[in-house]
């Protein structure tokens, strides 16, 4: 890892995986078809990669399975488990530079954001669940009777594993760390936007000594190689991020094939509430960050922003003069603190919700065009007096657009914050420490911040209420979602 980024020209950057992971060996899909990958900021083909299907997905579960039943992973001792993965996190460190610039060219995203957050998080939550991977202990229980009971708790199988375009390494991280640690087998289908870290760190997993078929990647799409993962009849247990709707779908086809356990992290609206008596400065950072980070493509984002109304108008205009400062351009320039959205369809939808916001009656404060003529770029946008019936306070939109809506009081925010399907984070600004506790306790949310936004820690767990989800993500918790508890009872 380099102190300094240097200015990368993207065509420099090295591609060197396109093609599947199957059973430690990297090969064409079955149909030999292949799919175009796209950088963000200029429309370009960045690279053609493998089109995975049924078949391949097929291949890659069968050999997750004999990796899973007859292969080394299984004898081999939890604390050399550990150590693969420790050998992964050092192998991606390694990488840094190479990583990071791998991951803005498909992404997206300005390059000092991989450096700062994607790439350390991601080498932190490998280690963190490697250090796990030893201490996935069972429990002795005193039952009535002259017997010995005691409880396993074993890796839930063959897992598969579908993973969203906003934070591809971070998300093959969360969903590989607690998986790997836990003894299973994997079979992942990345983002069509965004493989090609995924492939990457595939090639860095063999390296790191993880034996072949315990990690497969089979890039593809949703509607094909996705779905014949969330439908395969071998596969224990689906990990799904992205969109409430196909989370849905997901659930559906767990339960039209074989039950596998399902765990899901959905969208969000979440409420971003900041009372008059916080430290109004950092409120306005966090509001801003809240929403704006990562393009706005972030499932927590807090895209509802409740201000109180002895300070509201104060606030939007700070807002406003806060985000001509926001730089959208080149993600490879460091000076960027804004890239394009990821592809032309989350463009479109998202320039659709800016017209909905205008239509329905929105106060459109700054922004709301595209800049300049090529790639995915959209100004940093903000509304004001928000109707929360309105499209754009509902729905999530996942880019650079943030809602304000004015408040009067306590319980009338709480009421007004829960009113959504979705319950995935939430944030309060205040001074007043009773206050504060007393809106974590009734948002119904996964996550409350308190004078803070999107801290994460790979210890503390992260996942949603409501149609937010199901389960939860990182900390020991995500380890609940790979084992399978046995109860073992012995006559004395
Ligand atoms: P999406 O369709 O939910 O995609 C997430 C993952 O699921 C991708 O790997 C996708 O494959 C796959 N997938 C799609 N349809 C599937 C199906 N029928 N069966 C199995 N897997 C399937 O999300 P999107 O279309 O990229 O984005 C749409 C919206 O979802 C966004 O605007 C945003 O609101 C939300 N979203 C949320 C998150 C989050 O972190 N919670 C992340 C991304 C998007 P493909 O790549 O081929 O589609
Ligand atoms: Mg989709």
């Amino acid at each position: 890892m380099s102190a300094e980024p240097k200015l990368i020209n993207p065509s420099e950057i090295k591609i060197s995986q396109t093609k599947m992971l199957i059973d430690g060996k990297w090969v064409d899909s079955a149909s030999g078809k292949t799919f175009e990958t796209i950088n963000p900021a200029t429309g370009e083909v960045i690279a053609h990669v493998a089109e995975g299907d049924r078949e391949d997905v097929d291949r890659a579960v069968r050999a997750a399975r004999k990796a899973f039943e007859e292969g080394p992973w299984r004898k081999m001792s939890a604390r050399e488990r550990g150590r693969c993965l420790y050998r992964l996190a050092d192998l991606i460190e390694k990488h840094f530079d190479e990583l990071a610039a791998l991951e803005t060219l498909n992404n997206g995203k300005p390059i000092n954001e991989s450096r700062s957050a994607d790439l350390p998080l991601t080498i932190e939550c490998y280690r963190y669940y490697a250090g796990w991977a030893d201490k996935i202990e069972g429990k002795t229980i005193p039952i009535n009777g002259p017997f010995f009971t005691y409880t396993r708790h074993e890796p839930v199988g063959v897992v598969g594993q579908i993973i969203p375009w906003n934070f591809p390494l971070l998300m093959q991280a969360w969903k590989w760390g607690p998986a790997l640690a836990a003894g299973c087998t994997i079979v992942l289908k990345p983002a069509e936007q965004t493989p090609l870290t995924a492939l990457r760190v595939g090639e860095l997993a063999l390296e790191a000594g993880i034996p072949e078929g315990v990690v497969n990647i089979v890039p593809g799409f949703g509607e094909t190689a996705g779905a014949a993962v969330a439908e395969h009849m071998d596969i224990d247990k689906v990990a799904f991020t992205g969109s409430t709707e196909v989370g849905k779908l997901i659930m559906q086809a767990a339960g039209r094939s074989n039950l596998k356990r399902v765990t899901l992290e959905l969208g969000g609206k979440s409420p971003n509430i900041v009372f008059a008596d916080s430290d109004l400065d950092a409120a306005l950072e966090g509001a801003f960050q809240g929403l704006f980070f990562n393009q706005g493509q972030c499932c927590c984002a807090g895209s509802r922003l409740f201000v109180e109304k002895n300070v509201y108008d104060d606030f939007a205009q700070k807002l406003v003069e806060r985000s001509r400062k926001q730089v959208v351009g080149d993600p490879f320039d460091p000076k960027t603190t804004q890239g394009p959205q990821v592809s032309q369809e989350q463009f479109d939808k998202i320039m659709d919700y800016i017209r909905s916001g205008k239509e329905q009656g929105a106060k459109l404060l700054t922004g709301g065009n595209r800049v300049g003529s090529r790639g995915f770029f959209i100004e940093p946008t903000i509304f004001a007096d928000v109707g929360e019936d309105m499209k754009i306070a509902r729905e999530e939109i996942f880019g650079p657009v943030l809602s304000m809506i004015p408040f009067k009081d306590v319980d009338e925010v709480i009421a007004r914050g829960n009113r959504t399907m979705y319950g995935l984070a939430a944030a309060v600004w205040t001074k007043d420490i009773n206050k504060a506790h007393r809106l974590a306790a009734e948002l119904k949310a996964g996550t409350v911040w308190i004078n803070c936004y999107d801290v994460f820690d790979t210890a503390a767990p992260f996942g949603g209420f409501k149609m937010s989800g199901i389960g939860r993500e990182l900390g020991s918790y995500a380890l609940e979602n790979y084992t399978e508890v046995k109860t073992v009872t012995v006559a004395l």
